[in-house]
């Protein structure tokens, strides 16, 4: 397996008897999209729309928006994408959405929760992303930030809807979201998991916080069984549900997560070929195995051990 883990990749994610598992970036920017196409990302499965505006003083005018999201989907048309609505608050606050001042602002008004005030500022991303599919010609889907219920997950799906985008989808990074993962994937066409926020409210442990990471390692047991509740769903639905937080970026971790039932993995570039050519050293049955085997373990050392080659 080690030399085939050095093999190069051929650039379709799969397993080694072919079970698919896409392989996609997480791009911010132009510049993070050129490198994950070069990277061979099959797709995006995470843009975030929030970091093109962190220095922005006002709301950016559908045109502007527009024209900022074509310049990131451009190297990807005729492939699918994943467009995340603005994300504000906590760790990543925008002039002119998030509050001025909270106790707890990764527990306040931040991601899809700042839009049921504002529906009109959604709307008007949601007219900018519609835009942005025809001019690049990427396949287009739009998810929601931080959401926490079915109720959430089918108001936002209507509106991505009425836009006029095809495909609406939600991320699970909340662990409410993750106990209803099957109620939820029934009112939307996919889910994603972040792994970076799932892990914080898990363990209550803040992601930005050095002091308390060893919380949030993406190898803890109790996260890798939630993310077995979210493949259960999946396979129960036959919806995709992926991984775009920082736990997909391990390649060995990747094969847990396939092993669980998770449909893409989206990492940022430099992850995209260790990721690719892993997966494609390993058969499912092998992914299944390793998966059952770190679930059985109580804490990240054993689960890491127990997944070894
Ligand atoms: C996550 O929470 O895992 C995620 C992918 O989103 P972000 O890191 O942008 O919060
Ligand atoms: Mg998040």
């Amino acid at each position: 397996a080690a030399v085939a883990q050095l093999a190069d990749w051929n650039g379709t994610g799969a397993t080694a008897d072919g079970h698919r598992v896409k392989v996609y970036g997480n791009v911010g920017s132009p510049a993070d999209a050129q490198a994950a196409a070069d990277a061979g990302a099959e797709g995006v499965g995470l843009f975030r729309t929030e970091f093109c505006y962190l220095d922005a003083a006002d709301e950016p005018t559908v045109a502007d928006q527009r024209a900022a999201y074509t310049a990131v989907l451009s190297p990807f048309r005729g492939k699918p994408v994943i467009v995340r609505t603005l994300d504000a608050g906590a760790d990543k606050p925008l002039a002119f959405l998030s509050p001025e001042a909270e106790p707890n602002p990764a527990l306040g008004v931040r991601g899809l929760r700042v839009a049921f005030d504002r529906p009109e500022v959604l709307d008007r991303q949601l007219e900018a992303i519609a835009g942005a599919a025809e001019d690049s010609g990427a396949e287009v889907s739009v998810m929601a930030p931080m959401v926490a219920t079915v109720e959430e997950a089918a108001w936002f799906a209507e509106r991505v809807r009425a836009a006029g985008i095809a495909r609406a989808g939600v991320m699970i990074e909340i662990p409410a979201a993750a106990l209803s993962a099957r109620e939820i994937l029934e009112a939307v066409d996919f889910v994603s998991v972040g792994t970076n926020d799932l892990a914080q409210y898990t363990f209550a442990a803040d992601r930005q916080l050095g002091a308390v990471a060893k919380l949030n390692d993406p190898w803890q047991p109790a996260l890798l069984r939630l993310l077995k509740l979210i493949g259960d769903a999946a396979k129960a639905t036959g919806k995709p549900a992926g991984v775009c937080g920082e736990a997909a970026a391990d390649p060995r971790l990747a094969l847990v997560l396939a092993g669980l039932g998770l449909t893409s993995l989206s990492m940022n570039a430099p992850a995209i070929r260790a990721v690719g050519a892993s997966l494609a050293a390993a058969t499912l049955a092998e992914c299944e195995a390793l998966a059952e085997a770190t679930l059985a373990t109580s804490n990240p050392t054993a689960a890491r051990t127990a997944a070894r080659p």
